[in-house]
């Protein structure tokens, strides 16, 4: 078997890079080899599988398609044991990470490693951004797409959630090995179901515009642990490419309020040059750091309980959520409010 002989020699990399969270120094030395490689949106592996074989690796196989093609795969089989995939798993919420109100820190993420694929939402220009909009909050970037065009998965994964929600209207929810989701709003139809695994590129549902929506387009999420970070981190829309293999979020991009910024991810690369840039680099984005954190000094409210105070009611007259208050507050959806308590809001 020909392909065998490739395979072998690749394997031994593919699995000293594993989807845990390496050390530092390890981490940045994979980064520097391959993790800032732009990755091209692909839908070829959207193609069915025609048989599959085994490898020197139990968790990896090799997927021949029907279209001739071949890619190394994890074993669903084996994925379904990780964590990742139990715990805080519910097919009926939206966030099962609820109660886990701790924010994420700094991370390094392998959005895609050589063993996933990735396949754009829709390369298009996006018709709303991330952020606030009208005081309220948008977790999620709008892309214009017509009624009944085919929505893809973004990378492979395992449909956690496939329901009407609410605003989102007809919604599914993938989870990724690294521990990412995504989200797809508003679909004219769902093509999954709960459970089932997907690889990139692969149909889940077609675009439409129920729920909140006043016309056809994709509200499409990246979510860690139930934090929603501007999709934009990781894809440029308006080329259809994945930004990075592997992606630094670092925990500012948690705010609510935090879009994509340009510079941040020029800083980087710059990182990567010299030393004299590199010291440059850092103090600028100390600087930067140091004037965010200013002003989100300054953006901080207070409000006073007064009788008659439920938090949903609080939350509406700041424009905030019940769990933002929460999270702020470090106390429960359950908390009693007692009278002259004073709750942070932003
Ligand atoms: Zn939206």
């Amino acid at each position: 078997m020909k392909i065998k002989t490739i395979l072998t020699s690749t394997i031994i990399l593919l699995s000293s890079i594993t989807l845990s969270a390496a050390p530092f120094a390890e981490v940045d030395s994979l980064r520097h080899a391959f993790g800032r490689e732009s990755v091209n949106s692909s839908k070829n592996t959207g193609t069915p599988y025609a048989d599959t074989l085994d490898t020197g690796n139990p968790g990896v196989k090799v997927v021949l398609y029907s279209n001739g093609t071949w890619a190394y795969k994890r074993d669903p089989a084996v994925l379904a044991k990780e964590k990742v995939f139990n715990e805080y798993w519910d097919t009926n919420i939206t966030n099962p990470y609820r109660d886990d109100t701790k924010a994420p820190e700094d991370l390094h993420l392998w959005i895609v490693d050589t063993l996933d694929s990735y396949c754009c939402p829709n390369k298009t220009t996006p018709s709303s951004g991330y952020g606030y909009r009208h005081g309220r909050r948008h977790t999620g970037i709008d892309l214009p797409y017509p009624k009944g065009t085919p929505v893809y998965a973004t990378f492979d994964g395992k449909v956690r959630l496939s329901d009407y929600v609410g605003g989102y209207g007809n919604l599914v929810i993938i989870r990724h090995a690294n521990g990412l989701e995504t989200f797809y709003g508003h679909l004219s139809e769902r093509k999954v179901i709960p459970g089932q695994w997907v690889q990139a590129g692969e149909v889940i549902g077609l675009g439409g515009s129920t729920g909140r929506s006043t016309g056809p387009h994709l509200h499409f999420e990246t979510r860690y642990r139930g934090y929603s970070i501007d999709p934009s981190w990781l894809i440029d829309f308006e080329t259809g490419a994945l930004r990075h293999r592997m992606l630094h979020i670092r925990g500012w991009y948690f705010n609510p309020s935090q879009r994509y910024v340009q510079s941040v991810d020029d800083e980087d690369a710059i990182l990567e040059g010299d030393e004299k840039a590199r010291i440059e680099a850092e103090e600028k984005a100390k600087k930067l750091a140091q004037e965010r954190e200013r002003a989100a000094q300054a953006a901080i409210k207070y409000h006073t309980v007064r009788s008659g105070d439920t938090l949903s009611k609080i939350a509406v007259k700041y424009h905030t959520t019940v769990r933002n208050i929460c999270r702020l507050n470090g106390i429960k959806e359950t908390t009693t409010l007692q009278i002259g308590r004073k709750l942070r809001v932003r």
